[in-house]
């Protein structure tokens, strides 16, 4: 029996955090793979930064202000090293490497200090506790990295040489990077969460656990529903649809590394360790309609029409086309007689190309005049795999939005029935999540 247990960098933020994990992985025997992010933000600033040490690391690789920044990154791990009493003689080592590992200037490689340096502390703080472990890198273990889809992603041989660890004793693993083409590289940001799941993979773990500052996964945002209950149990399904809508507790690649082995995942709260937890895994029996209310800002979206679309082959394949090409991830389609909506982020437009250009290239690939805009829209998404077999959840969710004046841009569903979207303009999108959530949720 082996759980898998990361921790995010404000659970690691400082000694007193360290502590807390150190807790919470003593209190089971079955925690044997630990896996830690770089410190998050903490309490203490030095020179009037607070910031987490990635982000300043990485204000290093860009030469920003560099001997203030590496004199943070050195002044939070000697605080946090002095405050846990690590040893003297591993103390220096740690910092003299740190501080050597400052003067370097690629990019990937000083992103991958704060939880390289982490992963020592940690390991020489357990030392010091008389808990026996040991520090795997990913350096010495030669995990490599190899494009994916969304960035750097582990090479299959690297997932073998997972498969490999031996739990004899607790092992501490720092997590965003491996090693690309004989140098270090990271995964991207909140990488480490992917360190983990691929880790509880390989080892095929019986859970997956990840602590977060954050008592699991919300109903709502609690930026808009101050009391939002955490969600007690998730499929990996609904977690998908409410993270792709507006909800960002777990990297999702680290989710889909467990899902294939169905190992369930649990997102807790370092500072409540005995707390409500949010459990995500493959089914659940669900005994409520809705699960939870999300959310996607700033979309545009664009209409196109023509007649007899529907009699042409191969039409959406064009116009989806465009935007790949210009690169522009698309969000959402909606098609009627004659007439093709699809939505994105309005950022992604910005960015990505003029409008003009993009227009051209619709009207010609398609041709057809008919091209016009919108922006300012959100989507909020009704969660919960109970609305399958229920009756009425449409109509009692476009009642409430209708009782509070709320206009539906567009609507639709997923045919697994895990979802219900409703598109309405940005200004009205916080009163569309609360009336939803005071309808299904709050109400039940
Ligand atoms: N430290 C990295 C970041 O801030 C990776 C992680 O925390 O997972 O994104």
């Amino acid at each position: 029996m082996v759980i898998v247990t990361k921790f995010g960098g404000t659970s690691l933020a400082d000694a007193e955090q360290f502590d807390k994990v150190k807790n919470i992985i003593t209190d089971n025997a079955e925690r044997k793979v630990v896996v830690v992010s770089a410190p998050g933000k903490s309490k203490v600033k030095i020179d009037g930064l607070d910031l987490k040490i990635t982000d300043a690391l990485l204000k290093i690789s860009k030469n920003e202000k560099v001997e203030e920044h590496a004199r943070y990154v050195l002044g939070r791990f000697e605080s946090i090293a002095k405050e846990l009493q690590i040893e003297n003689k591993e103390k220096q080592s740690i910092l003299t490497g740190l501080k050597a590992d400052l003067t370097h200037t690629n990019e990937s490689f000083l992103a991958s200090r704060g939880e390289h340096y982490n992963a020592r502390l940690m390991y020489a703080y357990l030392q010091s506790q008389k808990i026996s472990s040991k520090l795997i890198l990913p350096e010495e273990q030669g995990w490599t990295l190899v494009d994916g889809k969304f960035g750097n992603r582990y090479s299959p041989k690297s997932m073998q040489k997972m498969k490999m660890i031996s739990t004899d004793a607790l092992c501490v693993i720092p997590g965003y990077y491996g090693i690309k083409k004989g140098k270090i590289a990271t995964l991207g940001r909140g990488g480490s969460d992917i360190t983990g799941g691929e880790i509880a993979a390989a080892l095929r773990a019986t859970l997956y656990e990840n602590w977060t500052d954050q008592p699991g996964v919300k109903a709502a945002d609690p930026r808009i529903i101050q009391n939002a209950p955490t969600i007690p149990e998730l499929t990996y399904d609904e977690m998908r649809v409410l993270g792709v809508r507006g909800f960002g507790v777990l990297h999702f690649e680290a989710m889909l590394a467990c899902e294939v082995h169905k190992i369930p995942i649990l997102v807790g709260n370092t500072n409540d360790p005995h707390g409500v937890k949010t459990r995500i895994m493959e089914d659940r029996l669900p005994n409520e309609q809705v699960i939870g209310v999300s959310k996607l800002d700033n979309l545009a979206y664009v209409t196109i029409q023509k007649r007899m679309m529907d009699e042409e082959t191969g039409f959406t394949e064009k116009a989806l086309s465009v935007f790949s090409k210009a690169g522009i991830p698309t969000d959402l389609y909606s098609a009627s007689v004659d007439e093709l909506a699809i939505f994105m982020p309005e950022k992604e437009v910005k960015e990505k190309m003029p409008l003009d250009v993009l227009n051209r290239q619709l009207r010609e690939s398609l041709d057809t005049e008919n091209v016009y805009w919108n922006n300012d829209v959100a989507i909020v998404t009704i969660v919960g795999k109970g609305m399958k077999n229920s009756i009425g959840v449409i109509a009692k969710s476009a009642t409430a939005l209708a009782n509070e004046g709320i206009n539906i841009i567009t609507t639709g569903n997923a045919i697994r029935g895990s979802g219900i979207y409703y598109g309405v303009r940005q200004a009205v999108a916080n009163i569309a999540v609360e009336t939803l959530y005071n309808a299904f949720i709050e109400k039940k």
